[in-house]
This record gives structure tokens, sequence and C-alpha cells, in this order.
């Protein structure tokens, strides 16, 4: 009685797949409700379970689990439905890349069994345009995907007031490298980056949530170090990008 395990269904996408002994897979995934969870699959092979090949990472899914009330039983996969199967479309290296690095993000940032449909939502809604994007559009959806996501985080950094003095920023904003947040003119040093215009104005969009960025070149370098400087002062680590050689099978065509 005690031990009888709960039954859920939840969508959800998947981050990591490792073996785990003999015929097993332990699977890390994003769910809409649960969050960023590990769930084991059993017998993979030795049942040739047809879901279990199908569970690729990236992979928008429906996903059936178990879960036990024992702390130390990890949550189990009975069923995997694919809404979306990534590898049809032939995805590009860039493509890979790009997939793998949005959920290196998603990995590093969400801790486990902490539930944010918010995030979920965003990257549910990045990879599906990742699916479709063209080579030229990848990068927009990156810098899109980062700043939104330290924004739902809620760890996006006011551009209005200084950090270091709290006065309201009249005029040039600037990022300052040693205290990760926004600095005004005066508090500011000669190595901060510069916050152009045309950032401010893309800050506000991601503030209004807007999901639909075009940023130039100038902008997308002060975008990208943006992003880089807030989320590993978040981390306290340095970015680690999944392995993308141990996860995807890369097809040299
Ligand atoms: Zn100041």
């Amino acid at each position: 009685m005690v031990n009888k395990p709960e039954q859920e269904k939840d969508k959800a996408i998947i981050i990591e797949t490792r073996r785990y002994g003999e015929a097993d897979k332990i699977i890390t995934l994003f769910t809409k409700r649960f969050g960023k969870i590990k769930a084991i699959v059993k017998k993979i092979r030795t049942q040739r379970h047809r879901y279990a090949a199908t569970a690729e990472i990236g992979q928008i899914a429906e996903v059936f689990m178990l879960f036990y009330p024992k702390k130390n039983y990890l949550c189990r996969i009975t069923n995997i439905k694919v809404i979306k199967p990534f590898f049809l479309l032939n995805p590009t290296v860039e493509h890979l890349m790009s997939l793998h690095y949005i959920l290196s993000i998603l990995s590093e940032g969400v801790p486990f069994n902490d539930p944010n449909p918010e995030i979920f939502d965003l990257l549910y809604l990045t990879i599906k345009k990742l699916y479709d994007a063209k080579k030229e559009d990848i990068r927009h959806i990156i810098r899109t995907y980062e700043l939104s996501f330290i924004n739902k985080l809620g760890i996006l950094p006011s551009i209005e007031f200084c950090s270091k003095c709290w006065q309201p920023i009249n005029s040039n904003a600037y990022l300052s490298f040693s205290l990760k947040n926004i600095v005004c003119d005066s508090c500011s040093r000669a190595s901060d980056l510069k916050i152009t215009s045309s950032f401010i104005s893309l800050y506000k969009s991601i503030k209004q949530d807007c999901t639909d960025l075009k940023i130039d070149y100038t902008t997308d370098l002060t975008a990208r170090l943006f992003f880089r400087h807030i989320f590993q002062s978040y981390t306290g680590k340095p970015m680690k990008i999944l392995n993308v050689r141990k996860n995807l099978k890369i097809q040299n065509k």
C-alpha cells in the first residue's frame, strides 16, 4: 500500500539519455508539471520496447511515468509517445549544436523537481522553431531564448536603475563585468560593456514576452555577452555544453 506508485502523464522534452546497466536507460527530461526529473526506462534491449529507441534528446514527447513514494526510487517511464521527432527532418550540424546549447542552458539553469511551466513553454516553442529554422535564423532563435530564459528565471537585471548607486539611469548603461550587473555612466569602468540603444529596445521586447526577435550583428554580440555574464553569475560556474557526439548520431551524408 505504502509503496504503490502513482501513474502520471505529461508533456516532456528529453534532455539527456544514457545507458544504465545491461538493459536499462536513464533519461533526464523536462516536464511541464513536474519540472526536470530523472527517470529510468527498464529492460530496453531485452524487451525491444518501441518507445525506447525513440527517446532521443530534444524530442518533444508525451511520457507515461510511475512515481514511487520512496525518495530513493527513480521515477519509471512506462511509455513515450513522440509528438515531434527531430531526426526525421535530417537536421544540419548547426541545428544539432544549437539544440544542445539550448538544452545545456536548461540543464544548468533549472534544478531538479522544481516545475516551471513558463520555462517549459519557452523551451517547447524554441525547439519547435529550431526544427523548421533556416540556418541564418538560428542566431535569432538562440538569442531570444537566452534572454527570455533569464527573464523567466527572474534574473534579468533591471536597466532602469544602477545596481551600484541605485540612481535611475538616464543616459548610458553598462554591464559591469565585476558586478555582473548594470551600472550607470559614473559607476562604470573603462572595461565594462556599453549597453547599446538597440540592445535596450531588445531588452524591452523581452520584458514584454516577445518571442520573435530579429537581432543585428552588433546587438548580437552585446546580447551574447550580457546573457553569458548574467547566467554564469547565477549558476556560479562556467557553462558546460552537453556532449554532442555522445548523445547524437550525426549523419554525415
Ligand atoms: Zn551608478
